[in-house]
């Protein structure tokens, strides 16, 4: 198929050589989302599930998903018929969560830390569970038995006591088989059969059938997000629409590197996918370019693949250093290797969500079963933020143990600064444990 066709499925293409300052700034943006718009429809929808509980989650199912729910809320132990699953399903789902389980487990330190700053002063820090965790899989557009996979095992592994899975139903009101086979296995007590806003609201706020939660993780739509950002309660992260950052040289394979590329851009037509070229020779930039075209092609979402690919972009640059600072500079969700010598560039990296070392370690891995988590900051969110991760679900407590003399010697230094500070009731509560001492 030749490339020069009007149809031809392909991205824009930049030297950074022939960009300003202006446009490279421009190309590390991302589209800029109405969060007023968005606020506005979501508020008077938690309003409504605080207000009328599980009256409304019934009504505004019934509004945005087109299903008549009798009850919201589908309780432990659940009914095997609706979690049967064919042998080739089942085995898929328990090796990736045997794989994930192994990775978060080992995330887990279990130990005490212990610290004598001074003689007789012992600080320490542990940490427990959150209780209570509302996770969300998304499921508007699709089914998402990895993302229950990904947010229940590290809320299992952390030892949270009630876990709840909030999900829209199908078109028959019934969840699917593969989210209830997993929600089963990371001993989740309820599914509840609602999507968007008001899922998040139920979580938040609770309802009769609903427990209320303590943090809500998970993606999701703008709904959802916004939700879960109005609600004051403690969440995963913002969440935006998938990216994907390839930095390839001319050691790179072109029919994985399109591959890859496609992986994400098929997520949604609002998916970035982002191409850096290291010194591509312009046949092997043409060959790539080529695969990308011939493999879209043939997609089942070939029409959303066409308007994210259209919206993405190539930059080629003269050497590694140029692609990691724009990376960095980028902050990916995904970050893709695919140059000589990846591993060594791994040190670089300073801004990603999750990284993809070399040709034959596709990010569909990570999305499903090697044991990395694939809940990753989106939107630039990577600079600060990390991926879902056993951490997510623990919360760190801190406790100290001073000796008279650990008092002694710290209690001078207590009182000066309580002092400086004017809190005279913060100074006496040492003073008169020191006098006691004094006089002993
Ligand atoms: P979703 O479950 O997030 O949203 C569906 C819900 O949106 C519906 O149940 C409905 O209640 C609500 N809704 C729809 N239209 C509405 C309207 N006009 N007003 C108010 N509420 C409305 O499913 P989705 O829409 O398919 O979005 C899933 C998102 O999650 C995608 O952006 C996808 O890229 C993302 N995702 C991210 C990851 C990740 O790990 N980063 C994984 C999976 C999915």
């Amino acid at each position: 198929i030749p490339l020069s066709k009007s149809d031809t499925i392909k991205m824009q293409k930049f030297k950074l050589s022939e960009i300003d300052s202006i446009k490279r700034t421009s190309l590390l943006k991302r589209p800029i989302i109405n969060s007023d718009d968005i606020m506005a429809r979501v508020r008077p929808i938690m309003n409504d599930v605080r207000n009328k509980g599980d009256a409304a989650i019934i009504e505004y199912t019934a509004k945005f998903d087109k299903v008549q729910l009798s009850t919201p809320v589908i309780s432990a132990p659940f009914p095997p018929e609706a979690m049967a699953l064919d042998d080739v399903t089942r085995r898929a789902i328990d090796q990736a969560y045997d794989n994930i389980y192994k990775f978060h487990d080992a995330q887990y330190d279990r130990s005490t830390l212990v610290v004598e700053t001074i003689p007789g002063v012992v600080c320490s820090r542990f940490s427990r569970p959150i209780e209570r965790v509302g996770l969300y899989v998304p499921g508007g557009t699709a089914i998402l038995p990895s993302t229950t996979l990904m947010l229940g095992i590290p809320a299992k592994v952390a030892g949270c006591k009630e876990i709840i899975i909030a999900s829209p139903p199908r078109k028959d009101g019934t969840v699917v088989p593969e989210v209830l086979y997993v929600a089963h296995k990371v001993g989740a007590s309820k599914v509840l059969l609602a999507g968007g806003a008001q899922a998040v609201a139920a979580l938040a706020y609770g309802t009769e059938s609903v427990p209320k939660v303590d943090k809500i993780c998970g993606p999701g739509n703008q709904y959802v997000t916004a939700a879960k950002i109005s609600a004051m309660i403690s969440i995963d992260m913002p969440a935006g629409p998938s990216e994907l950052l390839v930095i390839a040289d001319n050691s790179s394979i072109p029919t994985y590197v399109a591959s890859d590329l496609l992986s994400q851009a098929e997520h949604g037509t609002d998916s970035q996918v982002v191409l850096i070229g290291v010194c591509l020779t312009p046949e092997h930039l043409a060959d790539i370019e080529r695969e990308i075209h011939e493999q879209a092609s043939r997609l089942p979402r070939v029409d959303i693949v066409r308007e994210s690919i259209s919206k993405s972009f190539i930059l080629q640059v003269n050497n590694m250093n140029e692609a990691m600072k724009f990376s960095n500079d980028y902050s990916p969700e995904h970050l893709i290797l695919h140059i000589d010598d990846a591993e060594k560039w791994v040190n670089a990296v300073e801004n990603a969500g999750s990284v993809f070392i070399g040709a034959y370690s596709p990010e569909s891995c990570g999305d499903y079963a090697s044991g990395t988590n694939h809940t990753l900051p989106t939107y630039g969110y990577a600079r600060m933020h990390s991926g879902v991760n056993t951490l997510t679900f623990l919360k760190h407590i801190t406790a100290q143990k001073l000796t008279k003399q650990g008092l002694k010697d710290l209690g001078h230094t207590v009182m000066r600064l309580a002092e400086i500070e004017g809190l005279e009731a913060h100074r006496n509560a040492v003073h008169v444990r020191i006098c006691d001492l004094e006089n002993e």
